[in-house]
């Protein structure tokens, strides 16, 4: 059997008769579209966050794209943001009308620096969208300043980071509004697709719901401005609130996993662990380590049943579908370097110990033979 980095199924036999039962819920609810299961996680969500508003949509795209929306970005408008995520961050600014500006990331911890994001500013900048990437959050107190002393606003990419903290503080509770995505394999992830948005700003929220609605007041079933089919549905909602009670222990689950790769792996002089930033408590989303000659690892890795994955093999500003962007190689030099270097081990809640032991003794011979 072939080992990847992710794989519900050990949950699901888990989970399963609790899984099936929300199933069932909604099922047998009467209503299969907004009903109590979105409105209940809605809640329960927000309140998870200490917010006043989430509103469920059907992707984390989509929650990208619909916050930019309600926080007032469109056509003409930049947003700057990294190129060292997924695709769907830049996908949701182009979604808008609206121009993704690069910034570049940091070597220690490839998230965006903080510190070239006023130089990437010009009188259209309009918002700021940080991605806590992996599972940990980027520097958001002089990004904070920064959009409140040239009127941005700050939207940030949840997608990887549900329940991390900084400097105590939820992600997600950081900025204007936030988005998530429940796809799958995320830290709290449904079975199929999800997404949802949190904000404190009920003008946002009401935007929000709007979008995600035909652009429509539901009670009057008016188009207001042009909107979205973009809701969340009630399965997947009802399975959500059923994981949303589990999701400290998901994160305890993969703290322990990273503790044990730590241990296993800390002294290998060429292989680079993740570190943790002052302040940041780590959901490890991923497990992403960099070794210069990455290639040559994940090949070796194959006849021992190891199948690893990359995130990200290509920065999103060198793909063919953003050339128009118009940055070239070496826009960008530690994404692009990194892009090259880094590989993500196995990493989920419940990812068996024997396979973890698996991986690290294959590993640690692949490395000793390099
Ligand atoms: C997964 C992800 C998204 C997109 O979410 P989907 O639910 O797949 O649309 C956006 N940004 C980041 C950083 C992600 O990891």
């Amino acid at each position: 059997m072939t080992t990847y980095v992710w794989d519900y199924l050990p949950e699901y036999e888990k989970e399963r008769a609790d899984l099936l039962d929300a199933v069932q819920q909604v099922f047998s609810s009467g209503q299969l579209v907004l009903g109590e299961s979105v409105r209940g996680f809605e809640a329960e969500f927000a309140g998870y966050h200490g917010l006043r508003h989430a509103t469920g949509v059907d992707n984390g795209t989509n929650a990208l794209k619909l916050a930019l929306q309600a926080l007032g970005v469109g056509p003409g408008d930049e947003v700057v943001t990294v190129s060292n995520t997924a695709a769907p961050t830049v996908l949701a600014i182009d979604g808008t009308g609206a121009t993704p500006v690069f910034v570049d990331v940091r070597e220690e911890d490839f998230l965006m620096d903080v510190s070239q994001v006023e130089a990437a500013l010009t009188p259209r900048t309009k918002a700021l969208l940080p991605v806590h990437l992996y599972g940990q959050c980027v520097d958001m107190a002089p990004l904070a300043e920064l959009a409140r002393r040239h009127g941005l606003k700050v939207l940030e990419d949840c997608a990887q980071s549900h329940g991390a903290r900084h400097h105590g503080r939820l992600a997600g509770t950081l900025g204007d509004a936030a988005a998530f995505s429940f796809y799958p394999t995320k830290v709290l992830g449904a079975y199929g697709d999800g997404g949802a948005v949190v904000t404190d700003d009920e003008a946002v929220d009401q935007a929000l719901r709007r979008l995600r609605y035909y652009g429509m007041e539901k009670t009057y079933y008016v188009v207001q401005t042009p909107g979205h089919n973009s809701r969340l549905d009630e399965v997947q909602a009802e399975i959500l609130r059923r994981k949303l009670t589990r999701l400290d222990e998901y994160t305890a689950g993969r703290r322990a996993v990273a503790a044990r790769y730590q241990e296993a792996l800390g002294d290998l002089p060429d292989l680079r662990l993740p570190t943790v930033n002052d302040g940041n408590e780590h959901v490890y989303y991923v497990y992403v380590v960099r070794h210069p000659r990455r290639d040559e690892i994940i090949e070796r890795l194959k006849p021992y049943g190891i199948s690893l994955n990359i995130s990200y093999p290509w920065p999103v500003h060198t793909m063919t579908g953003f050339e128009h962007l118009g940055y070239r190689a070496g826009s960008l030099p530690v994404t692009e370097r990194l892009a090259g270097e880094i590989f993500s081990l196995p990493m989920y809640p419940s990812l068996p110990v024997e396979t973890q032991d698996k991986v690290v003794s294959a590993l640690r011979e692949v490395l000793a033979t390099l």
